[in-house]
C-alpha cells in the first residue's frame, strides 16, 4: 500500500457508530478518543480490557523486573556502606531473596487491577463494551459470540481490528505451563527456578533472563545469533553482555534450540548443534503470531502479508474500506505506544482529522534488562549502512558524577546529529532507567532540535542527564568544525 503523506484528511464519511474488535492498547485508546469525538463506540473483547498487554505481557513482566531491581540494588548496597543486621556485628546478612509467590501474587494483582480500571475508564468515557469473541461478517459488521454461546451480529459504520498477537510455539517444544512455558505462563511459579533456561535473545528474553538472574536462579540464554538483541544497537548489546557475563547468566550463542522436553525433575534442551542443556525450567520467547486467523479478514477483503500480519497503511488503513487496523496484528512496531498511537490515528483519520501518519523512526523505545537500552530514531545499523551521514559522539557514563555516586560502572549516551545541519535525528542511551532518560533525546529527534538546543538546556547538577547535554555539547564541535573526525 502507498505511504500516505497528506497531514490532513478530507472529512469522508465520520462514521457514527465505531465497532472495535480487542481491548488492549491498540483498540482501548482508539475507544477513548472516539467516543471523545461523540461517536457510538463499542469494543468487543474476550480476555479482559487492557489486553494481553496489561494482563500477560507488559504490566505483569515490568513487575517482575521491578522485583528484580530491587533486588540488584539491595544485593549491591554494600558498596555503598549498607550494612544489614545487628549495628555492631561484623556478620553481615546481605543476601535478599524473593518470596516468588508474592512476588507472582503481587503482578496478578497489579495486572488484573490495571484492567479493571481500564475497563471503568472506557465505560465511563461511554464505549460500550461486550465480552466475546467477535469476527467480521461484512466489512464492518462484527458477529459476537458471548461466553454462554449467545450470537449477535454488530452493525457500524467503521471497525478497527486490534486483536494482538499470542506466543509463537515450536512444535518439539510445547509449553506445558509447568516446566516449559511461554511469558504468558511464566507467573504461575512458587519458587524461584533453580536453572532458567531461555530459548530467543530477542527483546522479550533477554528481559526475562537479566530479571530471572537478579531474582536468584541460575540462567542460560539461548541465543542462535553471534550477539544477543540482534535488532538492538550492537554497542548496548554488548555492554549487555558483558554485564550478563558479570551477573553469571550463561549465554549459549549461535545455537538453537531444537527440542524441549521434560525430564523427571526439569527439562532437557536439546540444540541443533547437538549439545544438551538440562535445566529446571525452559521459557520459549521466539516470537509472537498475530491473531488474525478465523476472524472474516479475507472474506472482508483485509489482507494480510505472508507472515499473517494485517496490511496497513501509515494511518492505519487496511484494504478494505471503512476497516482499520492497530497495534500487533499489524506487524508495524509490537509495542504498547505504537499500537495506542495507530489506534489513535485510524479515529483521526476516519473522522476527517488533520492527521499525522504514523513515524516509526519517532518511537522511542525500551529493553527492560539490568542496563536499560533505550533508543530513538536512526539507528547505528542504518548510519553504517549508508543511509544517513552523522556525526556521532559516545560517552561513557563512568565519567558522570552522579554515576559514580550512584555506583554505575556500565553504560553510555550516543546521540546521531544529521552531518552539516547538526539536527538530532537518533539516540541510545544504556543505563539504569534509560526508559526515563531517552524522552529529552525523543523530543530533540521529533521536534528537529539541534544539538545546541540539548546542550544549552540546564541539566541538574549532579545528574545522569548531564551526559546527554554533555554529549551533545561534544557533537557541537563536530558541527562547528566539520572535518573533525
Ligand atoms: C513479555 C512482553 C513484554 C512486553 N513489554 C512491553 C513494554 O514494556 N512496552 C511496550 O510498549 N510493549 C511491550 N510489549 C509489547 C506489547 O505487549 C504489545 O505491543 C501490545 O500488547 C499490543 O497491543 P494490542 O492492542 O495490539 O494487542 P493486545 O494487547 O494483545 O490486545 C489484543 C486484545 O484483543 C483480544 N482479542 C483478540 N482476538 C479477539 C477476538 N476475535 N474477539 C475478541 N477479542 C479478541 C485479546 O483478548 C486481547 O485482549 C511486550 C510484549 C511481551 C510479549
Amino acid at each position: 500500500m502507498g505511504t500516505v503523506t497528506s497531514q490532513t484528511s478530507a472529512k469522508r464519511f465520520a462514521p457514527d457508530r465505531i465497532a472495535i474488535l480487542g481491548g488492549g492498547p491498540g483498540g482501548y485508546e482508539a475507544a477513548m478518543v472516539a467516543a471523545d469525538a461523540g461517536a457510538e463506540v463499542t469494543i468487543v473483547e474476550e480476555k479482559g480490557m487492557g489486553g494481553s498487554a496489561v494482563l500477560t505481557d507488559v504490566v505483569p513482566s515490568k513487575t517482575l523486573i521491578a522485583t528484580a531491581d530491587a533486588m540488584r540494588r539491595v544485593n549491591a548496597s554494600t558498596a555503598f556502606g549498607v550494612r544489614f543486621g545487628e549495628h555492631s556485628s561484623d556478620k553481615y546478612e546481605t543476601e535478599a531473596w524473593a518470596d516468588f509467590s508474592k512476588v507472582n501474587q503481587r503482578l496478578m494483582k497489579l495486572a488484573h487491577s490495571q484492567s479493571r480500571d481500564i475497563h471503568a475508564s472506557v465505560e465511563a468515557a461511554g464505549v460500550r463494551i461486550i465480552a466475546g469473541h467477535g469476527r467480521l461478517v461484512a466489512p464492518t459488521n462484527i458477529e459476537v459470540t458471548t461466553e454462554a454461546g449467545e450470537t449477535t451480529v454488530l452493525e457500524a459504520d467503521a471497525v478497527i481490528i486490534a486483536t494482538g498477537a499470542h506466543p509463537r510455539e515450536l512444535g518439539s517444544a510445547k509449553p506445558d505451563g509447568e516446566r516449559i512455558l511461554n511469558w504468558t505462563q511464566a507467573y504461575n511459579l512458587t519458587e524461584v527456578p533453580e536453572h532458567m533456561i531461555v530459548v530467543g535473545s530477542g527483546v522479550t528474553g533477554a528481559e526475562f533472563a537479566s530479571a530471572y538472574r537478579r531474582l536468584g536462579a541460575d540462567v542460560t540464554l539461548v541465543s542462535s545469533r553471534d550477539q544477543v538483541l540482534p535488532g538492538e544497537d550492537s554497542d548496548a548489546a554488548s555492554v549487555l553482555e558483558n554485564s550478563f557475563a558479570r551477573a553469571g547468566v550463561k549465554v549459549a550463542s549461535r545455537s538453537r534450540a531444537e527440542s524441549v522436553e521434560r525430564t523427571e525433575n526439569g527439562v532437557k534442551v536439546t540444540l541443533t548443534d547437538g549439545r544438551v542443556l538440562d535445566g529446571s525450567h525452559c521459557l520459549m520467547a521466539v516470537g509472537g503470531i498475530p491473531n488474525t486467523e478465523n476472524i472474516g479478514l479475507e472474506e472482508a477483503g483485509v489482507e494480510t502479508t505472508e507472515s499473517g500480519h494485517i496490511r496497513v497503511d501509515t494511518v492505519s488503513r487496511t484494504t478494505a474500506a471503512g476497516v482499520y487496523a492497530a497495534g500487533d496484528c499489524t506487524g508495524m512496531m509490537p509495542l504498547a505506544s505504537v499500537a495506542a498511537m495507530q489506534g489513535r490515528i485510524a479515529v483521526a483519520h476516519m473522522q476527517g482529522e488533520a492527521v499525522k501518519p504514523l513515524q516509526l523512526h519517532r518511537v522511542a523505545s525500551n529493553v527492560f534488562t539490568s542496563p536499560e537500552i533505550a533508543t530513538v530514531g536512526v539507528t547505528q545499523a542504518q548510519v553504517d549502512s549508508g543511509k544517513y551521514q552523522t556525526d556521532v559522539v559516545k560517552l561513557d557514563l563512568a565519567t558522570n558524577p552522579r554515576a559514580k555516586m550512584m555506583n554505575i560502572r556500565e553504560g553510555f549516551v550516543k546521540i546521531f546529529s544529521r552531518k552539516g545541519s547538526g539536527t538530532v535525528i537518533g539516540a541510545v542511551v544504556v543505563a539504569p532507567r534509560a526508559s526515563e532518560l531517552i524522552f529529552p533525546l525523543a523530543l530533540a529527534v521529533t521536534h528537529k532540535l539541534h544539538v545546541d538546543d540539548v546542550a544549552g538546556t540546564f541539566t541538574v547538577y549532579p545528574s545522569l542527564s548531564g551526559s546527554l547535554s554533555e554529549a551533545a555539547r561534544r557533537l557541537h564541535l563536530h558541527v562547528a568544525e566539520p572535518n573533525q573526525s
